[in-house]
């Protein structure tokens, strides 16, 4: 049987980051997947690193949202320079595109949200970002300009991730996912995994929205799947730069040209089907934002699977069983979240303190809340 310091279920872009961080910090790291490790909500994803709370409810996330932000470039010179891919990072800012009176009502409410965020954003005017965008519709009233926005290729991101970690180190296994937490006692020992057990001194559960089907693992990461229907356009006459945002969907440019149209939210399972609805809504919106768009050709089509908890947020962190950690639930934002994930787990596993409160976050939060009902 072979044995780490640390062992984590899944090679996605959070199982994989943990891992790279791990081997940074000089432990020896095994990371087990159920497929080709990778292929799952990361690729799946849009690629945004947007730190603006999507609501005040969202609000806890921001102090972990600002230190992901602040880390992002080393981690990605980090990747870069150790996989020798490019991973498309872009800092052109997000643009909100406000369309009626109605939501030109509500840029008040909404700039004073940023300000309070300690995040930048500016009112502009519909001839100042057609200005920014001509390719953006003439029906605009107005715009918000969210510098602090960026976005990169996600999958160009994970596998460079994947590679990185196996570049330092890192023992990364495909179609060998994990069957059940191995425990003992209080204590957590490894995995059993498809093909045998293995060992480790600290163990971390990464397995994006197939968590909670880990055997053991469903207390501490209830997560449960909501899928994410996206398309990618290619227009030779079209061009935008930043991230556009309306209230029902957002466009999202690559450095290749590309545009990703997205996203659905559904909960229906494990399902990925891509279906006429979710693409009728979709196309629709990229249209009424960016006309032009209706002449573009459809490259792509896929639908991913987001890992959603019961409140929406993530689940990092210690659990009551000695060795075992959660990293998973990052919901919309396991692109943004991705570094100060890896940076807390790291800084848990060396030191058993964190710079960040994680509370939140916590794993037994759901089992207090279980508890506090039943009481
Ligand atoms: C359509 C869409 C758009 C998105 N857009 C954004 C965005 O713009 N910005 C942003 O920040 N976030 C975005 N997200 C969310 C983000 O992609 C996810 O939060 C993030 O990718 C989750 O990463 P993960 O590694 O936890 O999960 P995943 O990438 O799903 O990886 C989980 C891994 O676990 C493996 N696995 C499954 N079962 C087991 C098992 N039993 N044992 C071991 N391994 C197992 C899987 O094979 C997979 O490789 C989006 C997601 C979707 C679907």
């Amino acid at each position: 049987m072979k044995t780490y310091d640390v062992t984590v279920a899944g090679g996605g872009l959070i199982g994989a980051s943990i891992a790279l961080e791990l081997a940074f910090a000089g432990l020896k790291v095994a990371v087990f997947d159920a497929q080709k490790p990778g292929r799952e909500a990361s690729w799946a994803s849009a690629g945004m690193i947007s730190p603006t709370p999507e609501s005040t409810a969202m609000g806890s996330l921001l102090p972990i949202s600002l230190a992901s932000v602040a880390v992002y470039p080393t981690f990605i010179r980090r990747v870069e320079e150790l996989s020798g891919r490019p991973v498309g990072y872009r800092k052109d800012g997000g643009l909100d595109i406000l369309l009626t009176e109605e939501e030109m009502k509500r840029v008040p409410e909404t700039l004073a949200l940023h300000g309070a965020s300690g995040l930048q954003a500016e009112a502009l005017s519909g001839a100042q970002a057609y200005k920014l965008e001509p390719a953006l519709t003439a029906e605009i009233r107005g715009a918000i300009l969210r510098r602090d926005e960026a976005s990169l290729d996600n999958r160009s991101f994970t596998e460079g991730m994947l590679e990185a970690a196996q570049r330092k180190g890192v023992e990364i296994y495909s179609n060998n996912g994990a069957k059940s937490l191995w425990l003992e006692g209080r204590a957590c020992k490894g995995l059993r995994l498809e093909n045998g057990l293995v060992a480790a001194r600290w163990t971390v559960i990464a397995a994006g929205c197939f968590s909670a089907r880990i055997d053991g693992a469903l207390t501490y990461a209830p997560v449960v799947p909501a899928k994410g229907q996206m398309v990618a356009l290619h227009c030779e006459d079209v061009q935008i730069n930043h991230d556009l945002w309306s209230n029902h969907m957002y466009l999202v440019p690559r450095n290749d040209g590309r545009i990703i149209a997205g996203a659905t939210v559904e909960y229906e399972g494990f399902d990925r089907t891509v279906t006429a609805a979710g693409m009728k809504g979709i196309l629709a919106g990229a249209i009424s934002l960016v006309p032009a768009l209706a002449k573009a050709r459809i490259e792509e089509t896929w639908a991913g699977l987001r890992p959603d908890t019961p409140d929406h947020l993530p689940i990092l962190g210690p659990t009551d069983y000695e060795g075992l950690l959660v990293a998973t639930g990052h919901f919309r934002s396991g692109i943004l979240l991705a570094p100060i994930t890896a940076q807390l787990i790291r800084e848990w596993v060396t030191t058993q303190k964190v710079s960040v409160d994680w509370s939140p976050f916590s794993p037994m939060r759901f089992q207090e809340r279980q508890q506090s009902r039943t009481a």
